[in-house]
């Protein structure tokens, strides 16, 4: 997981959403009131999924593993749990069919205190309670929430791990490349590797690669020099302190803007 912007919706959006919310309120708030609506809610449905969809990282990845396409609009608190919030924006997540019907399904665990135990992206920085091993493609948990959202998702299953590996190697060999073309001023090769790396699944790989680049000592922990100035130039240029506009226009502003920036590719 990385931390996910949730853009706002717009005034015609939220008044669909309202006048659903409102019937399953005159339908008696059910579980079954709020599976009816979502399903004849065909028009708001739509305008949550293109929201969603400028929210996703990568290329429309689910927000939970960021491996597959995320198919399932999910509801982060379920429907049949509080039923009136079946519409509430700010209650939808984009999912893989495998995270939201063989995962999640209606989990929603909370603590003590009624608190949800389960990490938001779009609230939370998953940082603070998770951390990625990149090279094993392994979570470790730092907090019970960390510990819930692992057991719920299933984050550390075995594809995800494999595809993780995968990741950490496509990653540092593309940064190296793109780091390669900043050094020749090879402006549309750097550009074009820049998208690669943003439309990669798996982008808390990439976002584990940075913050072990900000490290002390990052070329011995990445094992190699080379990737570790890489990944510093890379982290300028993100941060703008490149002087260059050649270069620093090679990158997306920030992963929440790249689907914008993916509709402006050639
Ligand atoms: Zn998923």
């Amino acid at each position: 997981m990385i931390p996910l912007r949730r853009p706002p919706a717009s005034g015609d959006l939220l008044r669909l959403c309202a006048d659903r919310t409102e019937r399953i309120r005159q339908l008696g708030a059910t579980s079954k009131a709020a599976q009816e609506q979502w399903k004849a809610g065909t028009e708001a449905k739509a305008g949550i999924r293109e929201l969603l969809v400028r929210m996703a990282p990568g290329v429309e990845r689910c927000m939970y593993c960021l491996d597959s396409v995320g198919t399932d609009i999910d509801h982060f608190e379920p429907k049949s749990r509080r039923p009136l919030r079946t519409f509430c924006w700010h209650n939808h997540l984009l999912a893989c069919s495998r995270c939201n019907s063989n995962y999640k399904r209606e989990e929603y665990p909370c603590d003590d205190f009624g608190q949800c135990l389960l990490i938001d992206p779009s609230v939370d920085d998953p940082a603070d309670h998770l951390t990625l091993l990149p090279a094993s493609g392994e979570f470790e948990a730092l907090t019970r929430k960390g510990e819930e959202t692992l057991r719920v998702f299933g984050l550390n299953r075995p594809e995800l791990l494999l595809g993780r590996q995968d990741a950490y190697i496509g990653c540092c060999d593309v940064m190296t490349a793109w780091h390669k073309n900043m050094l020749m001023d090879e402006v549309e090769g750097a550009r074009r590797r820049a998208y690669a790396l943003h439309r990669e699944p798996f982008a808390d790989v990439l976002r584990a690669l940075e913050d072990l680049g900000r490290l002390p000592h990052a070329a011995l922990l990445l094992g190699s020099a080379e990737l570790a100035e890489a990944v510093a130039a890379w982290l300028a240029a993100r941060a703008g302190s490149v002087p260059s506009d050649s270069l620093t226009r090679t990158l997306p502003a920030t992963r929440s803007e790249f689907p914008a920036n993916l509709r402006a590719l050639p």
